[in-house]
């Protein structure tokens, strides 16, 4: 029997890469969300590949939170497509060998500025802390948008490009709507 296979963003399988955040209880439904997937995932013989984080890899443990118009530039979308060039050989391998693995897709984690798939965060934000006399509303102005983080939406153009996007379908963990992630595994 094929072996299963999905890749997931990376904070699916370790959260230390996260931003970090001072109202963990926010957190509590997606944390709930992740271990049951990640549980499910195990129980079913899946093998679960990390992705790597952009964020991490570029701001480290210190970042502030962003929002994904702050990444929507072309120098964290070269991060990101370089650190994703090995991913899709990876999945063309897998791909390349059916009779052994089924690529069963991808989840990223909705609301992220760079993992979202049909949420991410969006606001006008930009310049520097100090002096400025509209921080609250500026960040107030962060929102969830129906669109994608700018490391998926990169990761949809390279599939796309590589002839892979109708094979690998990229779905978000996303604790109101859980049933998005959860139906990956619901065949198994
Ligand atoms: S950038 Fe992606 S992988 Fe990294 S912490 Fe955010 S959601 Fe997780």
């Amino acid at each position: 029997m094929a072996q299963p296979i999905i890749f997931v963003a990376h904070c699916i399988l370790n959260t230390a890469a996260k931003v970090v955040l001072y109202r963990e209880e926010e957190m509590a439904a997606e944390e709930a969300l992740r271990r049951r997937f990640v549980g499910t995932a195990l129980e079913r013989g899946v093998q679960l590949v990390q992705l790597p984080c952009p964020e991490f890899t570029l701001y480290g443990a210190r970042r502030w939170g962003h929002v994904s118009d702050q990444f929507d530039n072309p120098f964290f979308r070269d991060h990101c497509r370089r650190l994703l060039a090995p991913v899709l050989l990876q999945m063309r391998e897998y791909l390349a060998h059916p009779q052994r693995f089924t690529l069963l897709g991808v989840v990223g984690i909705d609301g992220s500025p760079s993992c979202g798939v049909d949420y991410t965060s969006r606001g006008d934000w930009y310049g520097s802390f100090g002096g400025r006399t509209d921080l609250a509303e500026a960040l107030a102005s962060c929102h969830l948008a129906g669109a994608q983080g700018i490391f998926m939406d990169q990761l949809g153009r390279m599939l796309e490009e590589a002839g892979l996007a109708e094979q690998v379908p990229v779905v978000g963990l996303f604790a109101p709507e859980p049933d998005k992630c959860m139906a990956l595994l619901s065949n198994l």
